[in-house]
């Protein structure tokens, strides 16, 4: 593991820093949020930093991974918003159109997920089927120019949002092999029979939704990969980026927000920063963070080696969840009553960022796979214990 960058990747970073100062301002006034973040959208693409590491004439930065990482860091660190905001689209369905797409489907979609046109959602979980997703019984039949879709989807988040949605169906039921058969379609959200109903979480927001098809014509151009081949797309454009150290940084980032309420916190008349348990918890939190940096670095090494990165991303996965949660609950037992105050309540400390990251905690703790998943993963595949 080499922990210096190179002095090409100095260059770059100063680079980035540079961007930073002269286009992220200290403050931005609520109602100019969202110009300035058009604007900041905008920017980056032109540097052509969003979709950095993609290649060049699909119109990506053609970047190196090293990069992207330096990139992501100073991004997070500076608390910039993102490089994008396609989320789903520039994580796994870009990546997954440029490694299975048509000519055609690459010309279609790419330029909108870098343009940060519009949402993109994933339709794998079923109301049964989540962690076990390879048993899904969503149907779609080969209809000669176009598919047809029955069945249903769960937990489906931003449909509500979404203009596109990556779906996953079973195209084939008769092999023994469950992960033969699946076929995966890229489905236009206003498709006639196609029913999206959101689902409130316990923060009161609606994000996710149930997504029903009945009889929903979906092209044949729209396969993408092909036909019950879609359990290999999906494994390979979800192992897109696996590091997972920019996740890190958002974590520090996350940390320097608890410590800056720590110092503005006093716990019987003396400042919290003097309580010696309030210091053990803290520095246990970023110790954690430490070492999740460190085997960041270490899979980052692994991929630019060439060599292939898959289970041990569980392990951050798995600290990641635990920490998000202990962290927000921590802030919000820190401030007392003033704690369970959420979102736009004017008596809410920080906007009520703490107490709504503790309602969140499904969205880190379930969403991509559950704990006990992470847990299987790491025995069987990383240590070699007997199977569950
Ligand atoms: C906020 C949020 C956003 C989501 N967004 C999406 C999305 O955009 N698209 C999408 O398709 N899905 C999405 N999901 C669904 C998510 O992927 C599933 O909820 C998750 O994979 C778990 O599946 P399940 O809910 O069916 O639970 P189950 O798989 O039924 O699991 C229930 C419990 O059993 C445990 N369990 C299951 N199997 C095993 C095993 N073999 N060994 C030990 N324990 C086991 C689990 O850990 C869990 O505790 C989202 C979920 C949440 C909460």
């Amino acid at each position: 593991m080499d922990f210096d960058l190179s002095p090409d990747e100095l260059v770059f970073r100063q680079e980035v820093r540079d961007f930073i100062k002269t286009n992220m301002p200290d403050k931005v006034a609520k109602k100019d949020e969202m110009a300035f973040v058009t604007e900041w959208n905008k920017k980056v693409r032109e540097k052509r930093w969003v979709g950095y590491t993609w290649p060049k004439e699909m119109g990506g930065g053609g970047g190196s991974l090293m990069k992207q990482v330096i990139l992501k860091q100073e991004m997070a660190i500076a608390k910039t918003p993102g490089l994008g905001t396609c989320f789903m689209g520039l994580s796994w369905v870009g990546p997954g159109i440029i490694q299975y797409g048509t000519k055609d489907q690459q010309e279609r979609f790419l330029p909108d997920i870098l343009d940060s046109k519009f949402q993109w959602c994933t339709g794998y979980s079923e109301p049964n089927i989540g962690s076990d997703l390879a048993s899904l019984q969503c149907k779609a039949e080969n209809k000669g120019d176009h598919y047809l879709v029955n069945g249903q989807k769960m937990w489906t988040s931003l449909a509500p949002f979404a203009e596109w949605m990556i779906l996953l169906v079973r195209t084939d039921s008769s092999s023994e092999n469950k992960h033969e058969g699946i076929t995966c379609l890229l489905v236009h959200m206003k498709s006639p029979g196609l029913e999206v109903r959101p689902i409130k979480n316990m923060t009161g927001s609606a994000v996710f939704a149930e997504v029903f098809f009945t009889d929903v014509k979906v092209p044949q151009e729209n396969r993408l990969g092909e036909e019950g081949k879609g359990w290999m797309v999906t494994v390979s454009a979800l192992a897109n980026e696996r590091s997972s150290i920019a996740e890190v940084a958002g974590l520090e980032r996350k940390l320097e927000d608890l410590k800056a309420l720590v110092k503005r916190i006093e716990i019987q008349g003396k400042p919290a920063t003097q309580d010696q348990s309030v210091r053990r918890t803290v520095a246990g939190f970023e110790t954690i963070i430490e070492s999740m940096r460190l085997n960041g670095m270490r899979y980052l090494t692994k991929q630019l080696k060439g060599e292939p990165v898959s289970s041990e991303t569980s392990v951050n996965k798995l600290h990641k969840a635990t920490l998000e949660v202990e962290m927000g609950d921590y802030a919000v037992s820190l401030m007392g009553h003033v704690g369970i105050h959420s979102r736009n309540s004017p008596d809410a400390l920080d906007k009520g960022r703490y107490a709504y990251r503790a309602l969140s905690w499904p969205d880190v703790v379930i969403g991509g796979g559950t704990p006990n998943i992470q847990k299987n993963i790491i025995s069987e595949r990383i240590l070699g214990l007997p199977k569950d």
